[in-house]
C-alpha cells in the first residue's frame, strides 16, 4: 500500500551550487526513510527593514514558506531560520532622516513586515535572528579569518581577500575575469585593494551608529550578517539555504567564502534560488510606475489570497510576469475551489460511502506529491488539484457521494492546503485563527462519531470562549462569530 509518510524519498530540488536537480538529504546521509532524517535545517535571507517590502519580495518569502510546507507535509522536521537585517546604509540613512534611532526606525518595519507576512499566510519560521543581536558571533568569524591571514584593514574598515582563498566564485560560476573586470563587483563606497573583495567590517563615520569591536568601532557589513547567524543558530553545515536569484552574487558567493574560510568545512549543501517576479514584463521601479508594495495591491482591492495564489503558482525558477489580468486569473481558480467547497458542504446524502473513493483520494495525494518532488513543481501540483476538484464534482454530479464522503474528501483538502495555503485562507478582518478552528471542528465531528461527547462538548466551549459560536445544521457545522 502507498502512503505518503512512508514512500521512499524522491524529492529533488534544484542546487545552485552544484548546478543540478539534486535528491534533498538532511545531514548528508542517506536514510531509507523520511522520519530517518534528522531536521531539515534551512536559512533564508529575510528582509533588510528600512521601507514596506515590494511584491517580488513577497514572491520569494512565499516560495520559503511553500518550501517549508511542503518538507513538513512530506514528514519532514525543519529548523527553519530567517533573517532581519536591521542595520545597514540605507536603515542608518532613513532613522537619521526622521531623526529617530535606529532600533525605534527599524521596529516600525519590522513589525510591518510581520502583518504584511500574517496577511498573506506566511508562516512565522522557527528562528528570527537580529543582525544588531548577532555582533559577536560577526566577531568571531572575523577572528577565525585573521587568524588564517584572510583579512586586511583599510581606513578603518575590515576587508576578505579574495585572491587569498581559492574557491571563490564556485556558486555563481563566474569567470574570475568577469569578477576582476569590474563589470560584477560588490559595489560599496568604500576603498579596498582589490575590486572583489569586501567589507567584514565597516568603520563607523562620524555619529553613526557602532559597535566597538577588537576590530575598531564600527558596523557589520551586510554579507557577514547571514554568515554569522546561521553559525550561531545551527553550529556547522546546515541543509538548505534560500533567496532570490540576484543574492547569488555577490552576496551568497561572499557568505561561503567567509563561512568556509573561517570553520573550514562545508556551509551549505543545497542553495535554492527563486526567480525574480516582472510586473507587466519588465523589472519593478518607482520610475516606471509598476512598483507595488503589498500594501499598494490592497488598496486597489485585491485579495491577499489571490495575491498569494498568484504569487506561489508559477514555478520558482521560472520569472512570473505580475499582472492585474493574473490577479483575475488567480480568483478565478479559487473561485473553482470554493465553489467545490460549497457544493461539498451541501451533500446530504446519507447513503453508503462511495466504494472508489478512498482510492481516488490516495491516487490525489500521490500524483500531487510526485508533481511536486520533481524541483518543487507546484505548476504539476495545482494542475492535480483541478483534475482531481473537476472528477469529484462528476461524483456529486452523479449523486454519489454520501456526508461521510464529503467529511472526507474536506480532510484531503486540508492535507493539500497545509503546503498551499490559499484554500482555507484566514479572512482579513479576522484576528482569530481560522484554520484552527476548522480543525477543532474537525475533531469535534470525530469525537462525536467516536460517541466521545465529553470531548465534543469541550472543544464547543472552548470556541464559545473566544466568542466563536457552532451551529450543527443538516448540512454540517457552520461557525460564526458572537456579535
Ligand atoms: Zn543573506
Amino acid at each position: 500500500m502507498r502512503c505518503h509518510q512512508e514512500v521512499v524519498v524522491a524529492l529533488r530540488i534544484h542546487n545552485t551550487l552544484t548546478g543540478m536537480t539534486d535528491e534533498l538529504v538532511p545531514g548528508g546521509v542517506k536514510k531509507e526513510r523520511i522520519e530517518d532524517y534528522p531536521h531539515v535545517t534551512i536559512y533564508s535571507c529575510g528582509p533588510t527593514v528600512y521601507s514596506y517590502a515590494h511584491i517580488g519580495n513577497f514572491r520569494t518569502f512565499l516560495f520559503n514558506d511553500f518550501l517549508r510546507r511542503y518538507l513538513k507535509f512530506r514528514g519532514f522536521m525543519v529548523d527553519h531560520a530567517m533573517n532581519i537585517t536591521d542595520v545597514d546604509d540605507k536603515t542608518i540613512a532613513g532613522a537619521e532622516n526622521e531623526g529617530i534611532s535606529l532600533k525605534e526606525y527599524t521596529e516600525r518595519y519590522t513589525d510591518i513586515f510581520f502583518e504584511d507576512l500574517k496577511t498573506l499566510n506566511i508562516e512565522i519560521v522557527e528562528f528570527i535572528p537580529r543582525a544588531t543581536e548577532s555582533i559577536d558571533a560577526m566577531v568571531d568569524i572575523i577572528k577565525k579569518l585573521d587568524e588564517k591571514g584572510l583579512i586586511y584593514e583599510k581606513d578603518g574598515s575590515i576587508y576578505f581577500s579574495i585572491s587569498r582563498w581559492d574557491g571563490y566564485g564556485r556558486l555563481s560560476r563566474l569567470d574570475s575575469r568577469e569578477i576582476k573586470s569590474g563589470l560584477r563587483y560588490d559595489t560599496d563606497e568604500y576603498e579596498k585593494d582589490d575590486v572583489r573583495d569586501f567589507a567584514l567590517w565597516k568603520s563607523a563615520k562620524e555619529g553613526e551608529v557602532c559597535w566597538d569591536t577588537p576590530y575598531g568601532k564600527g558596523r557589520p557589513g551586510w554579507h557577514i550578517e547571514c554568515s554569522a547567524m546561521i553559525r550561531n543558530i545551527f553550529g556547522t553545515t546546515i541543509d538548505i539555504h534560500t533567496g532570490g536569484v540576484d543574492l547569488i552574487f555577490p552576496h551568497h558567493e561572499n557568505e561561503i567564502a567567509q563561512s568556509e574560510a573561517a570553520y573550514g568545512e562545508l556551509f551549505v549543501r543545497h542553495w535554492i534560488h527563486a526567480e525574480h517576479l516582472l510586473v507587466d514584463g519588465t523589472k519593478m521601479s518607482k520610475s516606471k510606475g509598476n512598483f507595488y508594495t503589498l500594501r499598494d495591491l490592497l488598496a486597489k482591492g485585491f485579495s491577499p489570497r489571490s495575491i498569494r495564489y498568484l504569487l506561489l503558482s508559477a514555478h520558482y525558477r521560472k520569472q512570473l510576469n505580475f499582472t492585474f489580468e493574473g490577479i483575475g486569473q488567480a480568483d478565478q481558480a479559487l473561485a473553482r475551489i470554493d465553489n467545490f467547497i460549497v457544493r461539498l458542504k451541501d451533500v446530504k446524502g446519507d447513503g453508503p460511502r462511495c466504494a472508489e473513493l478512498p482510492g481516488l483520494m490516495e491516487k490525489f495525494i500521490a500524483d500531487f506529491i510526485e508533481g511536486v518532488d520533481d524541483d518543487l513543481n507546484i505548476s504539476r501540483g495545482l494542475g492535480v488539484l483541478f483534475e482531481f476538484l473537476h472528477e469529484m464534482n462528476s461524483l456529486i454530479n452523479e449523486d454519489r457521494l454520501s456526508r461521510d464522503d464529503a467529511g472526507a474528501l474536506l480532510e484531503t483538502l486540508a492535507k493539500i492546503d497545509s503546503v498551499l495555503g490559499v484554500i482555507f485562507f484566514p479572512a482579513a478582518d479576522d484576528a482569530v485563527d481560522a484554520e484552527r478552528i476548522e480543525s477543532l471542528i474537525a475533531e469535534r465531528i470525530a469525537a462525536k462519531k467516536a460517541k466521545n461527547f465529553q470531548r465534543a462538548d469541550e472543544i464547543r466551549t472552548i470556541l464559545l470562549e473566544e466568542d466563536i459560536i457552532l451551529e450543527d445544521t443538516k448540512d454540517g457545522t457552520r461557525w460564526k462569530r458572537k456579535n
